[in-house]
C-alpha cells in the first residue's frame, strides 16, 4: 500500500488515492497475472500434469508470467504466439525463451479460433498430455487465484471501500468483487474498446463462483484511449507527468488508463469527502519495452 503524493499531476491532486502494488511484488511475476495462474498450476498439480499451454500475443504478460512460473514451479510451458515466426522476437518473448517456454507461431486465422472448443481439442492432442490455460487465465480457475487480492485489500487496504482496477477478461476485477461484501464498492476501467459484453461475462465468473454476498461493482467504458494497447496524446502526456510527480511507473496498456480515468474524476470532484480510494497496480511493466516513448528501451 501506497498513498500517492498530494503534488499535482497534469493540473489535479490525486490525494487520498492509494495505490496497492502488485507490480512491486518480489516474486518472479510481478502483478495481477501470477494471481490468476496460480488456479491453473495447482489445476495442473492435481490433475498431475507437466506441460502447460496458453495463448497471447508478441508482448504478453501473461505468457511472460506462465513461462516464469512454470520454470520455477517445474512446468513445461508452450507459447502460442500470435503472428509469423519471424515477428516474434519482442524482449517479452525473448524474456520467455530463456526461462524455457516453447514459442510456435499461430497465424491470424489460427489465432482467431483460440476460444473454439474444437481448435482447443485438436491442440489438448497434439501436446497431450497438458493443460491448455484460457488466453489471459481468463476462467473460473482465474478468478479463485484473485480472490487472494481481495484477502490482502481487506487485511491492508486501511480502510478504504472503493477499489479501483483496470479490466482485460475481466478476472481480476470477478475475483476482487467476490472476495468482498458489499460494504466495498469496485470500479473497472475497461481497457479494450467496445467491450460491452464485459459487464455480463463477470456477472458469468460470479454465478460460477457462487459469490452471493460481494461487493458492489460497475465497468467505466470511457478509458480505452483508441483500443487494446493503444496510447492517445493525452493518455501519454498523463503517465509522463504522473511518473515524474509521482514516482512509480505505470504500463500504458492497463494501469496507465485506470490512473487516467482516476485523475478525471479527481478533476471531477469525484473524490472529495469519500473514504480513502484503492487503486490496484496490477503491474505489467514488462510491457513498457515496447513503447519508446517511456524511455526503456530493451
Ligand atoms: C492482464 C492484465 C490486466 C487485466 O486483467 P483481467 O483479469 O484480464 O481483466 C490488468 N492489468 C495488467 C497489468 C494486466 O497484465
Amino acid at each position: 500500500m501506497q498513498g500517492l503524493r498530494p503534488e499535482p499531476v497534469s493540473g489535479v491532486s490525486l490525494e487520498g488515492i492509494s495505490l496497492l502494488r502488485l507490480d512491486q511484488s518480489a516474486d518472479l511475476a510481478p502483478g495481477n497475472k501470477r494471481y490468476k495462474l496460480e488456479g491453473y498450476l495447482t489445476q495442473a498439480r492435481h490433475q498431475g500434469v507437466k506441460r502447460l499451454l496458453s495463448f497471447g500475443g508478441a508482448w504478453s504478460n501473461h505468457l511472460h508470467a506462465l513461462a516464469a512460473l512454470g520454470a520455477d514451479q517445474g512446468f513445461e510451458t508452450v507459447g502460442l504466439v500470435r503472428g509469423e515466426a519471424h515477428e516474434l522476437n519482442s524482449p517479452t518473448l525473448r524474456d520467455a525463451r530463456e526461462w524455457g517456454m516453447r514459442i510456435v507461431a499461430l497465424d491470424r486465422t489460427q489465432f482467431r479460433l483460440r476460444n473454439d472448443l474444437l481448435f482447443q481439442q485438436q491442440l489438448v492432442t497434439q501436446y497431450s498430455p497438458c493443460l491448455l490455460i484460457p488466453e489471459g487465465g481468463a476462467g473460473a480457475a482465474g478468478v479463485r487465484g484473485c480472490v487472494a487480492i481481495a484477502d490482502t485489500i481487506r487485511r491492508h487496504g486501511r480502510g478504504a471501500r472503493h477499489i479501483v482496477v483496470p479490466v482485460g477478461t475481466g478476472t481480476t476485477m470477478a475475483g476482487v468483487v467476490a472476495g468482498l461484501d458489499d460494504t466495498f464498492e469496485v470500479l473497472g476501467i475497461a481497457c479494450m474498446k467496445g467491450a460491452l459484453d464485459l459487464e455480463d461475462r463477470v456477472a458469468a465468473l460470479l454465478d460460477v463462483m457462487g459469490a452471493r454476498d460481494h461487493a458492489r461493482w460497475r465497468i467505466d467504458h470511457r478509458y480505452h484511449c483508441g483500443g487494446f494497447a493503444r496510447v492517445n496524446p493525452s493518455l501519454r502526456a498523463f503517465m509522463l507527468d504522473f511518473e515524474a510527480v509521482q514516482g512509480v511507473p505505470l504500463d500504458p496498456v492497463y494501469t496507465g488508463k485506470m490512473m487516467l480515468a482516476l485523475h478525471a474524476a479527481c478533476k471531477d470532484g469525484e473524490h472529495r469527502g469519500r473514504f480513502t480510494t484503492l487503486a490496484i497496480h496490477t503491474g505489467g511493466l514488462q510491457g513498457r519495452r515496447g513503447y519508446e516513448w517511456l524511455g526503456c528501451r530493451d
